[in-house]
């Protein structure tokens, strides 16, 4: 037959058994329905459904391969129907567009049945009901999965763009979004949070000597020490170029002066190997922390503990400072 050849012939008894949405169905209880179908030889790349153009009809894939296109503002959506399945079921059961386009992947040999045909046939036969259904959920069930999996990917997405990718640490916007969070619980609560603010030092001098990526060692190596001196509830974020910033929730101002002081010292006693091995630098941080006071914002927790930080440089770097929010700062 040649292509995109309409035949008036109907589908063969032989055609008909091997196909999934006929399993059980006699060939007889059907042969008369059959008899006014016809088929047609698609070549690759015929639309055989248009959103466009609807019809009202079921056509059953005999032979060959279709694809289904679903384009949508959200993106698009391919998928393949194969031999004995279906397509064009909403026109018959739905008056409204298809959602899909539909077009013969290789040269296809589909059964086109008009919908009021489709209907007596499902009314005739409780096996091509079952079997209808039977492809229907496999179809539902599917999508299902490809919805899930969308959401598991645009999930994974919005995740990574709260993380800094060179530490690994969270970032800015998930600071914004996790510390409004963490202060409105700590102020409904009256529960101790403290905030630190901390600056590697002479930061640039490490880039000016031993180049960016050095820097950028430096940069990782100072995360690392940081996350190893706090608690799985504490809230580590880089908050930009060579500072940070951790929310402790439920730490009160006595013991945040031990982690501030854990902190420096743990970074002052790293030694960070040079790439060729054979050498190792150092780095200094400083700190400046404070308690949240009723009332606070994050804005205004964190700018006392910057100023905090100032402080700690202006009184010799590699200093923790604390910022008691009256105006009196207190040097370690
Ligand atoms: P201070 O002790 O006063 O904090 O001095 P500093 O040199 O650490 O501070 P300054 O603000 O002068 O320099 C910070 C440097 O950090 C400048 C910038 O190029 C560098 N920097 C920012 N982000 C990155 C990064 O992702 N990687 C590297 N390697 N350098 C960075
Ligand atoms: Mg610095
Ligand atoms: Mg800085």
């Amino acid at each position: 037959m040649s292509a995109n050849e309409l035949e008036t012939l109907p589908i063969s008894r032989a055609e008909f058994v091997r196909q999934e949405i006929f399993k059980n169905v006699a060939f007889e209880s059907l042969a008369g329905y059959l008899l006014g179908c016809k088929t047609l030889v698609a070549t690759p790349g015929t639309m055989l459904i248009n959103p466009d153009h609807p019809m009202r009809r079921l056509i059953v894939l005999l032979d060959g391969l279709l694809e289904v296109r679903v384009e949508s503002q959200g993106g698009n959506y391919t998928d393949f129907i194969r031999p004995g399945h279906c397509a064009g079921e909403m026109s018959i059961f739905e008056n409204v567009k298809p959602s899909a386009k539909v077009y013969a992947k290789e040269t296809s040999k589909i059964l086109i049945i008009d919908g009021d045909t489709a209907l007596a046939m499902l009314n005739a036969s409780h096996d091509l009901c079952l079997n209808f259904l039977q492809i229907l959920s496999h179809r539902l069930r599917n999508n299902n999965r490809v919805v899930c999996e969308e959401e598991y990917h645009i999930r994974c997405i919005e995740e990574n763009a709260k993380v800094d990718s060179l530490t690994g640490l969270h970032n800015r916007r998930w600071l914004e979004e996790m510390y409004t969070r963490e202060l409105s619980r700590s102020n409904a609560g009256n529960l101790h949070l403290s905030a630190f603010m901390l600056d590697i030092d002479h930061f640039k001098n490490i880039n000016d000597t031993y180049g960016h990526l050095v820097g950028d060692q430096v940069l990782i190596a100072v995360a690392k020490a940081i996350l190893q001196c706090l608690r799985p509830t504490d809230m580590p974020v880089r908050y930009g170029g060579e500072e940070f910033t951790i929310f402790l929730p439920g730490t009160s101002i006595e013991n945040a002066k031990i982690v501030g002081e854990r902190l420096r010292a743990t970074v002052e006693a790293m030694k960070i190997p040079l790439p060729d091995k054979n050498d190792c630098i150092s780095v200094t941080i400083s700190v400046g922390f404070t308690e949240r006071q009723p009332g606070d914002s994050v804005e205004t927790i964190i700018k006392r503990a910057d100023d905090a930080l100032y402080n700690a440089k202006e009184n010799g770097r590699n200093r923790v400072c604390v910022n008691l929010g009256d105006g009196t700062m207190f040097l370690f």
